[in-house]
């Protein structure tokens, strides 16, 4: 089964990003409102009651808001959820009174393998951001491999290891440095951003990005590289994308498959078509696991 990715939205003013596997859909991060979600996904031939998992990289406002709680109880929508966040979580369901029911859809992850859907393995790996980290997942069908990560402050050995091979590559690109810093946000702001554990520059998104592909490269030939580059969590404030166009154009392998994702507009669905296995690789590794 193929998997396609489509952000419904990207940025501090609220992060969503539906993946569709055959008739059924998953949201990474849920910062939109369910009603504003469900009026993005017109046109993508999906509504609200066809998703059937919630993914969190983390919990921040920008990544989950309070009313999905009741249409998750409608819809037996079940939520994976970063164990480190777990506490934050019960508190945010008990503000609502839901605790119970929603921690009977809840599932926790930490740097392992879950089952989102029954087609689809997702791998999570802990990234720098703050005090609890955020999380950078790999979603896997027999077929599509999608790696998702934002709200990190910088990329690690790990990251590129785990993205290499993706066939639909979305990593943050939050800012661009000079922007920053003659905004008018506080010091202390900027260097919460910028220290390392914040969000990721153009530049080191660009560098992150270079990294993947040519790991990729080194383990799977040049045959093998991403169809769609995806850029996610742009500021308003301290980006642009003329800044973003003019720093990836440097970059040709990179600069034709870029999709930017906006803050108040979904993309369109992006996908790849069948692709071999990857040395190594079984293609039918699910034929096991759909029952589960
Ligand atoms: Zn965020």
């Amino acid at each position: 089964m193929n998997l396609e990715l489509c952000v419904l939205a990207s940025g501090s003013g609220g992060n969503a990003a539906l993946v569709r596997c055959g008739d059924a859909a998953l949201l990474i991060d849920a910062g939109i409102g369910p009603v504003t979600a469900d009026r993005r996904m017109i046109g993508t031939g999906l509504d609200v009651t066809t998703i059937r998992a919630i993914c969190l990289t983390h919990l921040d406002g920008d990544h989950i808001h309070p009313a999905w709680f009741r249409v998750m109880l409608r819809h037996q929508i079940r939520l994976f959820v970063p164990a480190n966040y777990i506490q934050l979580l019960r508190r945010l369901a008990r503000l609502e009174d839901v605790l119970k029911p929603v921690m009977a859809l809840t599932v926790t992850f930490t740097q392992d393998v879950f089952y989102p859907l029954p087609a689809v393995s997702c791998t999570a790996l802990r990234l720098p951001h703050d005090k609890k980290g955020s999380f950078g997942l790999l979603l896997q069908s027999d077929n599509t491999r999608i790696g998702y990560a934002t709200d990190f402050g910088r990329a690690t050995p790990e990251l590129v290891e785990l993205f290499a091979g993706a066939d639909i590559l979305a990593v943050e690109s939050n800012y661009d440095p000079e922007m920053q810093l003659r905004s008018n946000r506080p010091p202390r702001l900027k260097k919460r951003i910028m220290n390392g554990a914040g969000h990721l520059s153009n530049a080191q998104a660009l560098e992150l990005i270079g990294r993947i592909l040519d790991r990729t490269v080194e383990k799977y030939g040049p045959d093998h590289q991403p169809h769609h580059l995806v850029l996610l969590h742009r500021s308003q404030k301290c980006n642009c994308q003329i800044k973003l166009h003019a720093a990836f154009a440097a970059d040709e392998r990179i600069a034709p498959k870029l999709t930017l994702a906006h803050q108040h507009q979904r993309t369109e669905w992006l996908g790849a078509p069948d692709r071999k296995a990857l040395p190594g690789e079984q293609l039918c590794m699910f034929n096991s696991l759909s029952l589960q």
